[in-house]
């Protein structure tokens, strides 16, 4: 039973605004971009393991550069 209330709450790694290297592995470790659309004016770097209510469902995006700090990668979606 989760502890967090907030049902839209969930990890990078399961969201499709999370972008990673076009051969990353999708685990918690692996350091991606967030391109939600709010959030991709701040270049936002963040592992698999990070999280936020803006979480969506789905696959990453791929791109080159998505792991650079800051990204250099253009959003893919
Ligand atoms: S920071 Fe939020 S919106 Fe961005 S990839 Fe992670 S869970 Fe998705």
């Amino acid at each position: 039973m989760p502890t967090n209330s907030d049902s839209s709450w969930g990890l990078c790694m399961n969201c499709q605004w999370w972008q990673i290297e076009p051969t990353a592995e999708i685990a918690e470790e692996t350091v991606g971009f967030c391109i939600d659309e709010n959030l991709q004016p701040y270049r936002m770097s963040i592992t698999g393991l990070g999280g936020c209510n803006r979480f969506t469902k789905g696959q990453p995006a791929r791109g080159e550069g998505s792991s650079r700090q800051p990204p250099t990668a253009t959003p893919m979606k």
